[in-house]
């Protein structure tokens, strides 16, 4: 991992710590409940493949809600458009990621986008493969090839923890299945949901992913195009309007950037063409946002003239 680090970035983490103490660590994943509520991380990749970080930039996260981004870039290249948008919508809900209540309520029914967790389970599903984990492998390969290392891994007693407790999840496949969105086993498809939300990465491997979104699918070292921009577009827009759960509305007024959060409290950014932004804080605000990491993102938007709007 090559990045310097940054006092100006230390200084933002310092005055944005404080904020640590107003949320509390996801209780209802069993193996996520012990992270450190302190700890604070960001890191910020350039396209010049340059990068700056502060704070506890090794530790690391499970991937969580920031992996429905990879896997609908995945299965946006495998499928196309038109079939992956057959089984999900392109409308935010503003509702909890866990909310069933829409799914009954519209018609035809199928969750309303990528981003809530019954719609990521459709997209899940679609991923290319004969098995759960030939589908696994070729997710993890995908998320090492964005993030440049190849020792990206998944954390297995956290992917453990949470197939044991995903009774919710369960429920929206069977939901699904009867409505024919899905048609695979049930255990298989919660087994390789849960791995792919338990790949474990760093602040700085997360900033170089949300780098090559910021870029349109251009890899800032190799300078390849390891996602078609076309796939790039559709996924930041989902950030934009879905990427922060049911706070995404006032997540784009106040900071302006793609974004994308996930339950272990990291934050991917993507500011179009300037940079990705990796955070880790694993106390959450009662919507499930890292709420030190979104302090930080505010202060990053304004100091740096980042907001897209
Ligand atoms: N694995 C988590 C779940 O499905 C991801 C949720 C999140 O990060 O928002 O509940």
């Amino acid at each position: 991992m090559q990045c310097e680090s940054s006092q100006e970035l230390k200084g933002l983490i310092d005055e944005a710590k404080i904020y640590t103490k107003d949320g509390q660590v996801a209780q209802y994943i069993p193996a996520l409940r012990d992270a450190d509520p302190d700890k604070l991380a960001v890191a910020v990749y350039y396209p010049d493949g340059s990068c700056y970080a502060a704070g506890d930039v090794r530790h690391k996260m499970s991937l969580q809600s920031i992996s429905k981004v990879i896997t609908l870039a995945l299965a946006l290249i495998d499928r196309g458009e038109d079939v992956v948008f057959d089984h999900v919508g392109k409308e935010p809900t503003g509702d909890p990621f866990n909310s069933i209540i829409k799914l009954e309520t519209i018609s035809p029914s199928k969750p309303l986008n990528p981003m809530i967790n019954a719609g990521a389970l459709a997209v899940t599903h679609m991923l290319i493969g004969n098995t759960v984990e030939e589908r696994f492998e070729r997710l993890l390969n995908f998320v090492r090839e964005l993030a440049g290392n190849s020792t990206i891994t998944y954390n297995e007693e956290i992917a453990k923890s949470e197939f044991e407790t995903a009774e919710l999840n369960r429920a929206f496949c069977y939901y699904l299945k009867q409505h024919n969105v899905i048609n695979e086993d049930v255990e298989e498809l919660i087994d390789l949901y849960t791995k792919q939300c338990a790949i474990e990465v760093n602040s700085v491997d997360l900033a170089r992913i949300g780098c090559v979104f910021a870029m349109n699918g251009i890899d800032p070292v190799t300078d390849k195009q390891v996602i078609p921009a076309s796939v790039v577009r559709i996924c930041k827009t989902f950030m934009v309007t879905c990427g922060m759960y049911n706070a995404s509305g006032e997540f784009a007024i106040d900071v302006g950037i793609p974004a994308k959060s996930g339950v272990s409290g990291g934050v991917m950014g993507a500011v179009p063409h300037k940079c990705g932004i990796g955070i880790y804080g694993a106390s959450l605000d009662d919507k499930g946002n890292s709420v030190a990491g979104l302090k930080l993102l505010e202060m990053m938007s304004r100091k740096y003239d980042l907001s897209m709007f």
